[in-house]
């Protein structure tokens, strides 16, 4: 039986699902429950929040799992990367109050930037010969701005939207993001053996997609 860790509920969630479902996997999901055995492939879907997923890979409390790059490589963990899966796509972006003006990397020297992915910014800035202060703060980071926390703010956009209407303009694309399929690196052969049909399953999936 192989353990697969997938987000409990968010934006990773449905189409985490989807994609065993299309691969032929059957299991009864409930919202209420933790785990869930599948009926027809010797699968268990574990549902945790995505930050915990590379842990629990790392670990060997899940086999596999599904999270987005941008979590896992702010973790420190993109060695457990197996497969990209084309789904929950969107990227890292710095953005500064619309009316301010910018006209390159550099105009952030020495500026506070509020952010939840600070070693991906930090990479980034350090990349392009830029000092700034990197605010770490977990949610809301959007609004930082306009409450004087900070003068720009490196955080996910997919649509731009969210940007747009707390007054922000996306200047720098920092880190592009997808859903992967990661897995701790020591499975024994018999799960390696399920993985692999697993693998098999999801490339037919993506074939037929294309
Ligand atoms: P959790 O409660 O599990 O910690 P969360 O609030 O941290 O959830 P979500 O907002 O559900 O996370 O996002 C999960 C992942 O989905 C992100 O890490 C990113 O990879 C991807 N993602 C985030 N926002 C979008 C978006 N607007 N469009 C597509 N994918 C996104
Ligand atoms: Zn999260």
């Amino acid at each position: 039986m192989l353990r697969l860790a997938i987000q409990k509920s968010g934006r990773l969630s449905e189409d985490s699902l989807k994609l065993i479902r299309e691969c032929g996997i059957s299991f009864i999901n409930s919202s209420l429950k933790l785990k869930t055995e599948s009926t027809n492939f010797p699968l268990e879907i574990l549902y945790l929040r995505d930050d915990d997923i590379p842990g629990y890979v790392a670990d060997g409390v899940a086999d596999i799992g599904i999270v987005g790059e941008n979590v896992l490589v702010e973790e420190g963990m993109q060695h457990l990367a197996v497969e990209q899966l084309g789904f929950s796509k969107c990227r890292l972006s710095l953005a500064v109050p619309k009316s301010d003006s910018y006209s390159s990397i550099s105009d952030l020297q020495g500026k506070s930037i509020a952010t939840s992915y600070p070693k991906i910014l930090q990479t980034y800035l350090t990349e392009n010969g830029v000092q700034a202060n990197i605010h770490t703060i977990s949610g809301s980071v959007e609004i930082a701005p306009s409450i004087g926390l900070a003068d720009a703010i490196c955080d996910i956009v997919s649509s731009g939207s969210t940007l747009i209407s707390n007054g922000l303009r996306e200047v720098e694309r920092v880190f592009k993001s997808q859903a992967v399929l990661i897995a701790n690196g020591g499975l024994d052969a018999e799960k390696q053996e399920i993985l692999n049909k697993l693998l098999f399953r999801i490339h037919a999936v993506q074939r037929a997609q294309k």
